[in-house]
Order: structure tokens, then C-alpha cells, then sequence
């Protein structure tokens, strides 16, 4: 069979740049081997069937179990006791992704791509070999080939997977009770909202991170506070612990750590290893390819995700930047129209992250360390969202949003939010610095009031101490 495009992987990088190429008037095959826990084959990759999608479900429903137990009273709602129906919890979440994994079939059908389901490998002379479940093979050809194939969990030799006690974020999405005492390795994206998830649902959490500091590639003045509002909800969090072995003994996992205190050892029903992820390229690159990878399996591109061979590109998790839903989805909407001969970039300068614990942390652009480290001159504004009434009103007012400025030329640098729908409220602060807003263009851009958006428009004002509602220092 013959395409324009084929591309390898079905995940938030794969199937944009198929749909993309799609109504670039283009032929295409989007190749998807993931299968769910009962076997049956899905497209939309780690982040729907076991990453951003199903964790955002079960972090809505986690933290409106809290609220309802600990906030609603507050309100003057009173409710008899409140209890948890976990296997309900459970469905409303697998629910929700399978709607979404088939909402991608509909847009390849109303699109024309052809979705096939199988092991893709790629071939010298930009053919595509396909697997089927049953073994039988397929060769496509294409004119060019996008590998979007993703990343996978890294798994720790001396702390060994066994998918029961001692399991990956995957599993810990499908737990179908309730851990009573719940350990996790690293204190990344993933250890905090997972680790969040189960805390309000009632876990003892322990998170023993290697890192002597949390979220070091955030703001520290935003980590800061997630630190103290984390301790808040009752996660221990252990920094500088450094995991040398887990061991599995009858119905709990013994894990041993170091420390600056010393050697310790934690015993926990169920431990999570969410140590970070790896490009995942098993059995991709079929020998003759040529295909370039890096000494941390990365396959190597340029700044338009092209490698070495030509007519073969590679986006997403797969390749160099943060692995990231929407990093990976811009990247394959970028090479889908360069394939079709249009221009196309990706400003990897300002890409937005969200940790969607509560209060959620987002950022776009430098922390402050690094416009430190840079040596310009830079202005800060912030503002506590104790001073916002919509906050106040909506019983959510921890947190703060902060600026810097750029002395010189008035230049948006950075902006930092921890408070609650901070992962909504960056999405103002991506538009300003994609269309190289000054923080003087946001000062004079009217805010509805009362909305969440004004701490970021009193922050701007606090820039150049000018904030309204809050006493600027
Ligand atoms: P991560 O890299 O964010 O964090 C892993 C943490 O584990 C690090 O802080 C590291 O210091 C620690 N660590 C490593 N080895 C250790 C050891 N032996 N003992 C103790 N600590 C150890 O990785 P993650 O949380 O697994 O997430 C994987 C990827 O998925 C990341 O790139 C992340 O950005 C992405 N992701 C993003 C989101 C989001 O955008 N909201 C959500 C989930 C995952």
C-alpha cells in the first residue's frame, strides 16, 4: 500500500500530524500498537489511555471527595457521611477515556486517515512494515515518515516491577482499592499528582525524592509554596532520599533509602516507581535505517523534528524537549505542514507546564534563577490570591501569581502561577509572550472582575508597584 505519509504512533504527537497532513490534501496512515490492560488496542497513547486524561479524572474526583468531606460545611452545605464508592470513581474514569481514545477514530474517518493497529517498523527506503496482533504483516511505502512513537515508564533494577505491589503510573491509575499506606519514587509531575490522587482518597503517602529540592525546574518561590501546601494536604515528602532497593515481603514492599539522616527504610502496600520516562524506539528501527539516536535513546532532529535520513521526521516524547502532550501535538502539526510544503515552527521559548495538583502550579517562560543566572535586569510583580475576591469566593485562595519583567525593554520573561486553575490562567500568559506582549500591554488590557485573570493583570501592575488591589513592596 501507498501513502504520502505514514505515520508511526497514535499518541497526542502521532495523531495530530496525521490529521494535519490529512487536510493537507495528503494520503495517510497512522500505525498504533498500544493495547489496554484487557487487550484491546486504543489510539491516543500514554497520555489518554494512561497519563493526562484518566489522571485528570481521577484528580477531579479525588479532590471533590476531599472538598465535599473537609470544604462543603464551610458553604453551609451539610451532608450525612461521606463515603467512597471507589469502583464508581474507577468507571466514570475509564469512561472518559474510552470516549476520547474513540472521538480519535472519528476525527481519522471524518478526516480520511487510515488508522491501522499494529506494530509499526520502519524500513530502509521510507517503508513502513505493520504487525498485526495475529502476526500477519504489511508493507506501506511513503513518501515521508513521521515516528511519533512516544516514551515508556524508566523502571529501577534494583526496585523490580512485578505490576502488583511494586507498579508503574499506569497501574497506580487502575489501583481498585484504596492502598492504606502508598510509597512513590520521585517527586516529579507524575509523584505529585499521583501521590495527590491517593492521599485524598485516603493512602498514607510517602514520596522519597533523590533531589534535595522540589520541582527544581520550576520557580523556587512558586515551589516553595507547593511544598508547604503538599505537607498541608499530608504528603510526606521526603527530598534527598535516594531509593538503593525496594523488596516484595508477603502483602507489603520493604524500600530501602539514604538519606542525610542516613540509611531508612519505608514499608508500604503498594510503591510506585515515577522516576521519570525514556524515549521508546523497542524494535522501531529496523537494521539499514539509519536513523540517528542518542546516547539516551533519543532520536536525533533538528529544530523542524527532520533526522538524518530524509523524508523521515520524528516528534514528540521520542525526541529532544520536555515530554509533553502539547509540545509533542505542535510538533506534529508542524512537520505535517512542512511535509506539505507550508511554513511551520514551533516557539520552543514558550511552552506552557502544569502540575495539576491542588492548589495547580503552571508556568510559561524563565524562572527567576535562570533570568538570575542570565545576568538582565529584571522586575517582579506578584499577586496573592488571598487578595482575590473570586478566590475568596470559590474557597480557593492559597497561591499567587508572580511576573518578571525585563528592566530593558519591558519584555515578559516569565510568569509563574500556583492557585487554583493556574493550568487556565497560563493560557493568557502564553498568548502575551507568543505575541511578545510588554507587561505594560497586559497592565492595559481590562480583566473581567471578579475572575481568577485579574491576579495576573494586578501582577503585572505590581511589576512596576502599581497593584490595586494588594499593598505593593
Ligand atoms: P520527572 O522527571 O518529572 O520526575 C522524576 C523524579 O524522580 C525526579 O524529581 C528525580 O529526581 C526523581 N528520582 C529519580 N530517581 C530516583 C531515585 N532512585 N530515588 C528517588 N528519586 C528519584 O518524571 P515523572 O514524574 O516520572 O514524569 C515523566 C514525564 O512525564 C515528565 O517528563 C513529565 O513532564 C511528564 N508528565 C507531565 C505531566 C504534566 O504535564 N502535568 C504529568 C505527568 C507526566
Amino acid at each position: 500500500m501507498n501513502f504520502d505519509v505514514v505515520v508511526i504512533g497514535g499518541g497526542p504527537a502521532g495523531y495530530p500530524a496525521a490529521i494535519r497532513a490529512a487536510q493537507n490534501k495528503l494520503s495517510v496512515a497512522c500505525v498504533d500498537e498500544w493495547k489496554n490492560f484487557d487487550g484491546s488496542y486504543a489510539f491516543g497513547g500514554t497520555c489518554l489511555n494512561a497519563g493526562c486524561i484518566p489522571s485528570k479524572a481521577l484528580l477531579e474526583s479525588s479532590e471533590l471527595f476531599l472538598r465535599a468531606k473537609e470544604e462543603f460545611a464551610i458553604h453551609g452545605i451539610k451532608l450525612g457521611d461521606i463515603t467512597l464508592d471507589l469502583a464508581a470513581m474507577q468507571k466514570r474514569r475509564a469512561s472518559i477515556v474510552k470516549t476520547m481514545t474513540g472521538g480519535i477514530l472519528a476525527l481519522f474517518k471524518s478526516n480520511g486517515v487510515v488508522g491501522m493497529q499494529g506494530h509499526g517498523r520502519l524500513l530502509p527506503g521510507n517503508q513502513v512494515e505493520v504487525t498485526a496482533a495475529d502476526g500477519t504483516t504489511l508493507v506501506l511505502t511513503a513518501k515521508d515518515v513521521v515516528i511519533a512513537t512516544g516514551s515508556t515508564p524508566i523502571r529501577l533494577k534494583t526496585v523490580p516491577h512485578d505490576g502488583v505491589r511494586i507498579v508503574d503510573s499506569w497501574n497506580a491509575l487502575e489501583f481498585d482499592a484504596v492502598p492504606k499506606r502508598l510509597g512513590v519514587i520521585g517527586a516529579g509531575v507524575i509523584g505529585l499528582e499521583l501521590g495527590s490522587v491517593w492521599r485524598r482518597l485516603g493512602s498514607e503517602v510517602t514520596i522519597l525524592e533523590a533531589a534535595p529540592q522540589l520541582l527544581p525546574m520550576a520557580d523556587q518561590t512558586i515551589a516553595k509554596e507547593a511544598l508547604r501546601h503538599f505537607k498541608k494536604l499530608g504528603l510526606d515528602i521526603k527530598l534527598g532520599a535516594t531509593v538503593s532497593g525496594a523488596t516484595v515481603k508477603g502483602d507489603a514492599v520493604e524500600v530501602e533509602y539514604a538519606d542525610a539522616k542516613g540509611a531508612g527504610k519505608l514499608t508500604v502496600d503498594k510503591l510506585v516507581v515515577a522516576v521519570g520516562r525514556r524515549p521508546f524506539t523497542a524494535g522501531l528501527l529496523a537494521e539499514g535505517t539509519e536513523v540517528g539516536v542518542d546516547a539516551r535513546g533519543f532520536i536525533t532532529v533538528d529544530e523542524h523534528c527532520r533526522t538524518n535520513v530524509a523524508h523521515v521526521w520524528a516528534v514528540g516524547d521520542v525526541v529532544r524537549g520536555p515530554m509533553l502532550a502539547h509540545k509533542g501535538k505542535e510538533e506534529g502539526v508542524m512537520v505535517a505542514d512542512r511535509i506539505a510544503g507550508k511554513a511551520a515552527d514551533v516557539n520552543y521559548k514558550v511552552i506552557p507546564a502544569v502540575i495539576y495538583t491542588a492548589p495547580e502550579i503552571a508556568w510559561v517562560g524563565q524562572t527567576e534563577e535562570e533570568v538570575k543566572a542570565s545576568g538582565r535586569a529584571y522586575k517582579v510583580g506578584s499577586f496573592p490570591f488571598a487578595a482575590s475576591g473570586r478566590a475568596r469566593a470559590m474557597e480557593a485562595a492559597q497561591g499567587s501569581t508572580k511576573i518578571i519583567s525585563a528592566v530593558d525593554n519591558d519584555d515578559i520573561l516569565g510568569v509563574h502561577i500556583i492557585g487554583p486553575m493556574a493550568g487556565e490562567l497560563i493560557g493568557e500568559a502564553v498568548l502575551a509572550m507568543e505575541y511578545s506582549a510588554s507587561t505594560e500591554d497586559l497592565q492595559r488590557t481590562i480583566h473581567a472582575h471578579p475572575t481568577l485573570s485579574e491576579a495576573l493583570h494586578e501582577a503585572s501592575l505590581a511589576v512596576d508597584k502599581r497593584a490595586i488591589d494588594a499593598i505593593n513592596r
